[in-house]
């Protein structure tokens, strides 16, 4: 089926496609971080964050033996940590399972904790060259728009639709260069916003294009709800410079992450109110010294958006031995949401406390 398109397609992106570390990459490990990196990051971003994996960990058994704070640390900037935590699972799971070795075909690679019908399509491609089309936000922007398809691409009908599409395009003979090709051209041509449409190759048969509609495709069906949380963080400080910390571990944003006391509300209040909070009374004693109130945060999230505010308070005693602390100079030794790393490097804790 239409031939054009994955000639056209192969043709362009032997002659364009960026030089990348991973490109050409043939072990399924190393794909599959660079895969887990890239969703949701930048390439820019996270081709640091890839090398640094695989200098640190060039094997899996390497990922499986280190620590989740390890883990997270190296992870730190990223963003969505489910990420980091489910890639060390499953590295341990192979380790241990399959020893050290990455599963061969589709079905198993998909039953791998944290890899859907993407990934799975890509190791499998990329790594063993089997015949699996990759359908991510660059493809149904592609086909959407090339094929004039309005079925949304968050419906299940809309899902179904494109992978049955992306599977008849699929050149069979190469379903790497194919897959890499298809992402490649939706990254670098058919941009979400402003696309090359003048020097595209496929502009003659481009329906988006002739219909003069490009930024009507893809379609969508749900609009995204945002909601607004208010964090209000307390770097409580001992009179030995014992830090009270918290690590995270609810199922919520940065699970597994350190953060420091937090009184969350759904709306802002102020310095007073949250000063007149009784736990935190309890736990600051008596003659609490605010050295620091920083201006309000704006963090946005996918689904949130968050305000946060940091106080820095040193107290008059010492914290229960119960209590989770680090010393002050060891605090960048903890893997912190980005959101707090932002904080520390304005705020320069050491020298005003
Ligand atoms: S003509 Fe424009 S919208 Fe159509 S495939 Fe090419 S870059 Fe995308």
């Amino acid at each position: 089926m239409e031939i054009w398109f994955s000639s056209g397609l192969l043709k362009w992106y032997k002659k364009n496609k960026r030089e990348l570390p991973w490109r050409n990459e043939t072990d399924a490990y190393k794909i599959w971080l660079s895969e887990i990196i890239l969703q949701q990051t930048q390439v820019i971003q996270g081709t640091s964050y890839y090398l640094k994996f695989t200098i640190n960990y060039p094997k899996i058994g390497q990922l499986a033996n280190a620590t989740e704070d390890e883990v997270l640390k190296m992870w730190q900037g990223l963003g969505y940590y489910s990420r980091a935590r489910n890639l060390h699972a499953t590295a341990k799971f192979i380790h241990k399972e399959h020893k050290g070795v990455f599963p061969a075909n589709y079905n198993d690679i998909k039953a791998l904790k944290g890899i859907g019908d993407y990934t799975a399509a890509a190791i499998s491609s990329f790594a063993f060259n089997l015949p699996h089309a990759v359908v991510d936000g660059n493809v149904y922007r592609v086909l959407s728009r090339l094929f004039g398809i309005e079925t949304p691409i968050d419906s299940s009908l809309g899902k179904k639709e494109f992978q049955q599409l992306a599977t008849d395009l699929l050149d069979k003979k190469e379903p790497a260069q194919f897959n890499q090709a298809i992402m490649e051209f939706g990254s670098q041509y058919c941009k979400p916003n402003n696309p090359n449409c003048e020097a595209c190759i496929f502009n003659s048969k481009c329906f988006a294009f002739k219909a003069q509609r490009v930024n009507q495709f893809p379609v969508k069906a749900k609009k995204t709800k945002i909601s607004n949380r208010y964090l209000n963080y307390f770097v409580l400080i001992d009179k030995k410079n014992s830090v009270l910390i918290n690590r995270r571990s609810e199922n919520d944003i940065w699970k597994g992450l350190y953060e420091f006391y937090l009184i969350e509300s759904d709306k802002e209040v102020s310095t007073q109110e949250l000063l007149n909070n009784s736990k935190l009374k309890k736990t600051i004693g008596p003659k609490p010294n605010l050295l620091y109130s920083s201006k309000t945060y704006k963090h946005i999230l996918s689904h949130q958006h968050l305000y946060a505010k940091f106080f820095v308070i040193k107290t008059n005693g010492l914290f229960a031995k119960s209590e989770k602390t680090i010393l002050l100079n060891k605090l960048t030794e903890l893997a912190f949401s980005r959101l707090i790393e932002k904080f520390l490097n304005d705020c320069k804790l050491k020298e005003i406390v």
